[in-house]
């Protein structure tokens, strides 16, 4: 855990008994740049951006891979994020995302998704049926609309006439896995260990942008229209590129309550260590919530020198990383030893 103290030691500052916004205003008297400028400039003269994916769960491998590709190249990190979480979209095995994504608990299959670039522009699609791949109409949203966020019909009216072609994602795999489930008729929205497989993905690219993104089919068998942290900036993503990233996976509901991954981000500008804000996040979810032990969270972060930080609840989360040559599993610290 990290302390107050050690923010504001962190920024040089020796000044304590102030709110955190008064850290900004009383940092140093003789910085003529302004509070806001110190601390960016900080950030600025740390960088040294050294090029890193990664994404969570274990289908963030050859997400990863796809990911690497534009990276290795030269590409922009938001293309590399793109075309890196389509392949989980698409893949029939990965039930939480996209294509044979588990449905609602009436059959249907909604997606939700978002995704940032380094300039701060976001896009996001909620509860989106029958189109593959979420994100790519999210990245349409913020690349080809005059908006941030787009729903239900709407989205998919925009997915159409921007050429996404309609389809089934209720695989015969996942339609008998849906009717087994509605035979137990017991409805109960929590995450247990299958149904937590949202991939949120963050990237730094060769010229030291960052940009990430995130797609999910939800929680599994949920309510009819309940839609998730995952499409929700500053929620289930969230990219500063003078700070970094974060990305969660796990109960939305709790993500969304706290505004996660935009804590985890402001977190970390004020000081903090991508694992230091991380495990700071996953303690405001416990400290409001006595039942935590049925809940499970994630979170994943990566500041701009390519610093990685996670934790979670339960163990058990684990996310991929490409970074030196290398693309491979990292299990995450966690709070509760099940
Ligand atoms: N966070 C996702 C949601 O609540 C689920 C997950 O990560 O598995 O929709």
């Amino acid at each position: 855990m990290f302390s107050r103290r050690k923010f504001l030691s962190k920024l040089g500052l020796t000044t304590f008994g102030i709110g955190l916004s008064g850290v900004y205003s009383s940092c140093n008297a003789n910085d003529k740049a302004g509070p806001t400028a110190t601390i960016d400039q900080l950030a600025k003269n740390e960088r040294k951006a050294k090029p890193t994916i990664i994404s969570t769960w274990y289908h963030g491998l050859p997400a990863n891979e796809a990911g690497w590709k534009i990276i290795e190249k030269g590409g922009r990190a938001v293309d590399a994020v793109e075309q890196g979480v389509r392949v989980p979209e698409a893949d029939p095995k990965s039930t939480s995302v996209g294509y044979g994504g588990k449905p609602d608990r009436e059959g249907n299959v909604t997606l939700d998704a978002c995704i940032m670039d380094e300039k701060g522009n976001c896009g996001s699609v909620c509860f989106l049926k029958n189109f593959m791949h979420p994100i790519s109409v999210a990245r349409k949203v913020m690349d080809e609309s005059p908006h941030v966020m787009m729903a239900g019909i709407g989205a998919q009216e925009f997915a159409l006439s921007k050429g996404f072609k309609k389809m089934n994602l209720l695989t015969p795999e996942s339609k008998i896995a849906w009717e087994e489930w509605t035979t137990e008729n017991n409805y109960k929205p929590m995450i247990n260990v299958e149904n937590h497989d949202t991939i949120g993905m963050l990237a730094l690219d060769q010229s030291g942008h960052m940009a990430g993104a995130c797609t999910t089919s939800g929680l599994a068998y949920k309510m009819h229209g309940r839609v998730g942290d995952s499409p929700i900036i500053g929620a289930g993503l969230f990219v500063d590129n003078e700070v970094g990233g974060a990305v969660a996976t796990g109960h939305g509901e709790k993500v969304i309550e706290t505004v996660g991954s935009f804590l985890v981000v402001e977190l970390m500008r004020q000081g903090a260590s991508p694992q230091e804000a991380c495990e700071e996040a996953v303690h405001r979810i416990i400290k409001r919530n006595k039942d935590y032990q049925d809940i499970q969270i994630g979170y994943l972060a990566m500041n701009m020198k390519g610093d990685i930080g996670s934790f979670c609840i339960h163990k058990g989360f684990n996310y991929a990383l490409y970074q030196d040559e290398k693309n491979q599993m990292v299990e995450s610290k966690f709070y509760h030893k099940n």
